[in-house]
């Protein structure tokens, strides 16, 4: 018996077998999901589709969330490949990369409508589209970073975007949750992803946490998808609102490690 036999998810945001998304899938079919998943571009179809081949789905549906139009179409296509959907995996993000290198300060109105749009009105967007198809209740999750409520090095609007989104969570738990539904943000540490990469300074940001995390690791896709599986199970059950870090714990460090400062 798997903790998600029988449950039926939608996985939003993988480019490649790097991929949070990727993670949370491979977890959640392990655990006996069946899967459907969205992709941004034909470009990332030529990735994704064989990844969604080795855990069984052949369910692939275009959808840019900065688009209505291609939305109202990714949850048609969806609705007619399944009737009931019991969990959405949205691990979506973008912000112009020329602005997560200088400083907050210097951030484009156009930058600012774009990264708080993707990054964090999608799962608005989608928590509306899928709790409709949520019939039996169910879950959603997305990613958020500690860069919402602490500086970080050049995460700059993207940090505007995560508190943003970690807010979204709450209200969008308090709406949903008379309907079963649960509404959930795992926030990973610094991950080598491609959105990751976008960052600067990510390799030094890397290299930080993992020598200061009171475990003296970063997180992994496994343990994130673990986590993923286990607030879509019947042991998430009581759990809704939640902002669960994956992070060997840096995010309750004051100070780096003693050994690691210098002077
Ligand atoms: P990734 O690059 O593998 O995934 C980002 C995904 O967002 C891609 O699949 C991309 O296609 C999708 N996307 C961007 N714009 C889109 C649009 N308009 N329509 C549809 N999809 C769009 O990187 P990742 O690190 O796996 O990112 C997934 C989530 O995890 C993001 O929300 C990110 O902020 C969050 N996160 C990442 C880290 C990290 O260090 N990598 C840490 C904490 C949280």
């Amino acid at each position: 018996m798997g903790a998600l036999d029988g449950k039926r998810v939608l996985i939003m945001g993988v480019a490649n077998e790097r991929s949070i998304a990727w993670g949370c899938a491979k977890a959640m079919a392990d655990a006996g999901a069946e899967l459907a998943f969205t992709y941004q571009s034909e470009m990332m179809l030529k990735r994704v589709e064989p990844l969604a081949q080795s855990v069984g789905s052949d369910i692939l549906i275009p959808a840019d969330v900065s688009d209505d139009a291609s939305m109202d179409a990714a949850f048609v296509a969806l609705q007619e490949k399944w009737d009931r959907l019991d969990c959405v995996v949205h691990a979506i993000a973008f912000s112009d990369k020329n602005e997560l290198t200088g400083r907050i300060i210097d951030t484009s109105r156009e930058n600012f409508r774009n990264s708080l749009s993707i990054s964090c009105y999608s799962l608005i967007d989608v928590s509306k589209r899928a709790s409709q198809m949520m019939t039996e209740g169910g879950t959603i999750l997305t990613m958020t970073y500690q860069g919402s409520n602490k500086v970080t090095p050049f995460y700059n609007v993207m940090g505007v975007a995560k508190a943003a989104l970690e807010s979204a969570v709450r209200y969008l738990a308090n709406d949903l949750g008379p309907d079963g539904i649960r509404v959930n943000a795992i926030s990973p540490g610094p991950m080598k992803t491609l959105a990751g990469a976008a960052i600067g300074g990510a390799r030094k940001t890397f290299k930080f946490t993992e020598r200061n995390a009171p475990l003296r690791a970063n997180a992994t896709l496994e343990a994130i998808g673990a986590t993923a599986v286990y607030l879509a199970s019947d042991g998430g059950a009581c759990t809704s609102g939640e902002i669960l870090h994956v992070d060997g714990g840096f995010h309750v460090l004051g100070m780096p490690q003693v050994d690691n400062i210098q002077g």
